[in-house]
């Protein structure tokens, strides 16, 4: 009988172990049904709220209404652009030698050019032909172009120029290759050049174009008015003796 008491203690023990296994295994589940509830935000604990910010906002727009727009209303107002803007980019066409340096250094490769070559005759007799490139194709795509300015930079003939004319889009990227004779006209909304700072010093080519030409007579009365070379010390010295 005290066998099966205990018996029956012990399985009351193990009912109880049973039960505080099931608190244990239902105790989670009662704090997945109740979740403590979130702490407020940071910032919002800092700032006392929803209100003060709204007034802050509110307030914000309140300054800003009271300044003026510098919205420009583009197409009915242009926009003052500086003169250097990089809108499209011009060619002189005269200017060019085809030296394919532009097309050569474009990142893009966005610069397409067709020259031939042309015999010129002899200006004096005895005198040598002359070859010349002829510039047969100068075109630029601009749905490539990415507006670096390097064929600008590194033309040396000053062929290439930026104008700020920017009003060319296209509905059809194709039209966006321009040939040589629409990049032509684009020089004519290219700026002059600033005036030269007139404290500057003349340019050497420039002070070479202004002077006089030296006539046939002058040059031989220089070299008679020139002073004959000093006699050398030895001579002298044979000469006294
Ligand atoms: S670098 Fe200048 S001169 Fe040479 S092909 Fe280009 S535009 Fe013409
Ligand atoms: S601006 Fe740059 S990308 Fe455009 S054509 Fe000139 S070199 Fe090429």
């Amino acid at each position: 009988m005290t066998e099966q008491a205990d018996h029956a203690h012990a399985g009351h023990g193990h009912a109880d172990h049973a039960h505080a296994g099931h608190d244990h295994a239902g105790g989670p589940q009662h704090r997945q049904s109740q979740p403590p509830a979130r702490p407020e935000p940071e910032s919002r604990r800092r700032q006392g709220g929803i209100l003060p910010g709204l007034v802050k906002g509110l307030a914000t727009t309140a300054r800003t209404l009271a300044r003026p727009s510098h919205t420009a209303e583009y197409p009915d107002t242009r926009p003052d652009l500086p003169p250097r803007s990089r809108g499209v980019i011009a060619l002189t066409e005269e200017n060019c030698t085809s030296c394919m340096l532009c097309a050569r250094e474009c990142p893009d490769w966005c610069i397409y050019i067709d020259s031939h070559k042309e015999t010129l005759p002899a200006t004096t007799e005895g005198g040598r032909e002359r070859q010349r490139n002829v510039l047969d194709r100068f075109a630029i795509d601009f749905s490539l172009c990415m507006y670096c300015g390097i064929c600008i930079e590194v033309c040396p003939f000053d062929a290439l120029h930026w104008s700020p004319e920017f009003e060319y889009s296209e509905t059809d990227i194709r039209d966006l290759l321009h040939e040589k004779d629409r990049l032509g006209e684009w020089m004519q909304t290219v700026p002059p050049p600033p005036a030269l700072d007139p404290a500057s010093a003349e340019p050497a080519e420039v002070a070479a174009a202004n002077k006089p030409p030296r006539t046939l007579r002058e040059s031989s009365a220089a070299r008679t008015a020139r002073p004959r070379p000093a006699a050398s010390g030895n001579r002298e010295a044979g000469d006294d003796a």
